[in-house]
């Protein structure tokens, strides 16, 4: 089995959903006692949450960067990013590292390519929305991607960042978010894309009509079967 790095605590309300996700997958396989070989790298949310907020894009790339090669250099064979937002520098952690990085966009995009859907609503963080760094590699997978508009953006963005990095998860914010899902459906979407990995604490594919893609659940499944080598 091979070793799996993460770069988690963005937040840890959902890092540690991939630690648990990542052990029933491979237990799942292996049964009996086994469980995932994992490192982790857990961050402060509020330092990265800084650099967000100040667009300090690089120094947050460099930080990253400089994990991901320690994991790789204490033994990771692969190193996933349990965040959509970080994903902005992607490019900087590929370019530090020789082991596979787990793009989280690829595990989504296969993830709604296979369910058959073209058109997919994607909610996460405004930077995840509005930038191209995610959905830019969604659309060159062919796929059609909508965002809720105004003020439904900055709700989605801001339950995330008041609420679900905090451990909050509140009956009226998940209400709030079915109601901007009801107004991306009428635009015509046939899926949605939990693509902010806190998201799918508060909304869950039971509590849809169209597939439901929750990222951090379709991220963990990718490590699993890259690390067992399930194809
Ligand atoms: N975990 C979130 C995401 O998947 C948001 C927190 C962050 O900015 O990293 O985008």
């Amino acid at each position: 089995m091979k070793t799996i790095g993460l770069l988690g605590g963005m937040s840890w309300e959902s890092s540690i959903e991939y630690e648990r996700l990542i052990n029933e997958g491979v237990r799942a396989v292996r049964g009996g006692t086994a469980s995932a070989d994992l490192i982790v790298r857990s961050y402060d949310f509020a330092t990265i949450e800084a650099f967000q907020e100040a667009g300090d894009w690089e120094t947050a790339g460099e930080l990253l960067a400089t994990d991901a090669r320690r994991l790789q250099d204490v033994g990771a064979d692969l190193i996933l990013l349990c965040t959509n937002t970080m994903h902005v520098v992607a490019p900087a952690i590929e370019a530090a590292i020789t082991v596979p990085f787990l793009h989280l966009a690829d595990a989504t995009a296969d993830a709604v390519l296979a369910a058959g859907v073209d058109t997919v609503a994607l909610l996460g963080t405004r930077y995840t929305m509005e930038q191209d760094f995610y959905r830019g590699r969604l659309t060159d997978r062919g796929l059609t991607v909508v965002v809720p508009d105004e003020p439904d953006l900055t709700t989605v963005h801001d339950v995330i960042y008041e609420e679900l990095v905090r451990g909050v998860v509140d009956a009226r914010s998940k209400q709030r978010y079915l109601d901007v899902i009801d107004r991306l459906l009428a635009r015509g979407v046939g899926g949605v894309i939990a693509g902010c990995t806190e998201i799918e604490l508060l909304v869950t594919a039971d509590d849809l009509t169209v597939p439901y893609f929750p990222t951090a659940r379709l991220h963990a499944d990718a490590a699993v079967r890259a690390a067992l080598d399930l194809g």
